[in-house]
């Protein structure tokens, strides 16, 4: 089997939170032992989806650069790089939407759920951004997509289209793969466990973040919504229950079914005691690297500005392949 070619991308929208670092960030830093290479993206134009400020987003790209650094990612065992910096991917989402069905944009059910949620604006862009996407990954012929679960629907939708494009084009574009974690491809607000935790529809009690301080990490996961019941384990209307044994066995590194029979007998009180406790020591070191990290905006900036050159390097060779086949360019 060759390595894999791994991408993929995170909003720097909001804060980022416990549900992104274990469905996703921590694949990032696993992927970077696999992938030649693993590319990794701030997707900063996939924010413009919703209300956004130019300001802030800025700030947001650096936060987000700082947190993902600190969590292990290292420039020089992966291309890490800021989209908007990359302009091929805004080309080829354009040159994509020629093999991109209308119906199967109008599926998506993060469109629905986001759309729904709009106050002023649904903009365009909140429509189409999955074929935005779908050139995120067709851009590096990347074979492995690590995300979470929310993201399958995305993923399916980027494959479908690297097969039309190649049917209709002639072989051009790899079908990635996703690669969804087994454990925690789906963590829950804490507050709404029927709902997944998210950046742009927190509750504020609900999500952990990242660079939360170990007292309000204690403080949400101690009023986690749980059930009247009294068992730790998995089972149909436990879904706090559920999502609290996925973040520890995470945290921990173990199975779902050793949390339950350490927990077999012991009260909700004291389970949560220890969810806590373990993601505080999940989190505490990105933390304080973040708190390290974060002030040197030159020094992301060039570790940006880097990633953006090999990012463009492999891109560009995908792009005139694709500009060729669909009769761009002098034959
Ligand atoms: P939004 O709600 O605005 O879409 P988000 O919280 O999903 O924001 P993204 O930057 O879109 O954040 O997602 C980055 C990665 O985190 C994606 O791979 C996504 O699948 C993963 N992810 C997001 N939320 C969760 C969650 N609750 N549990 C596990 N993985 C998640
Ligand atoms: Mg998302």
């Amino acid at each position: 089997m060759p390595a894999p070619i791994i991408f993929s991308g995170i909003q720097p929208t909001g804060r980022k939170h416990l549900g992104n670092y274990i469905g996703a960030i921590r694949q990032y830093v696993e992927g970077q032992e696999r992938g030649e290479p693993a590319i990794f993206c701030i997707v900063d134009l996939h924010a413009i989806s919703v209300a956004y400020d130019p300001v802030e987003l800025r700030e947001r790209v650096y936060d987000t650069a700082a947190i993902l650094l600190a969590a292990g990612l290292d420039p020089d065992r992966c291309i890490f790089f800021r989209q908007s910096d990359v302009r091929e991917h805004t080309e080829l989402t354009w040159l994509l939407s020629a093999v991109t069905a209308h119906g199967d944009l109008n599926r998506m059910h993060q469109f629905k759920e986001k759309s729904a949620r709009q106050r002023e604006l649904v903009s365009a862009a909140l429509f189409y951004y999955p074929v935005l996407m779908a050139a995120d990954v067709l851009a590096y012929r990347a074979t492995e997509v690590p995300v979470g679960d929310d993201q399958r629907q995305h993923v399916e939708l980027m494959r479908e289209i690297a097969h039309r494009f190649n049917e209709r084009f002639g072989e051009t574009l790899v079908v990635p793969e996703f690669r969804i974690p087994e454990v925690g491809a789906r963590i829950m607000d804490l507050q709404e466990p029927e709902r997944k935790m998210s950046t742009t529809s927190p509750t504020e009690a609900g999500t952990v973040l990242v660079l939360d301080e170990p007292a309000a990490i204690r403080k949400k996961l101690g009023s986690a919504v749980t059930d009247s019941g009294r068992e730790v384990r998995r089972g149909p209307d436990k879904a706090g229950i559920a999502n609290l044994i996925d973040i520890l066995a995470v945290a921990r590194g173990i199975s779902q079914d050793e949390i339950e029979r350490e927990f077999d007998g012991a009260g909700y009180g004291d389970f949560k005691k220890a969810v806590a406790e373990a993601v505080v020591e999940l989190l505490a070191p990105v933390r304080d690297r973040y708190a390290e990290l974060r002030p040197g905006e030159a020094a992301l900036d060039a570790v940006l500005a880097a990633g953006a050159e090999k990012a463009r390097a492999i891109a560009a060779v995908t792009l005139a392949d694709v500009r060729e086949r669909m009769g761009y360019g002098c034959g």
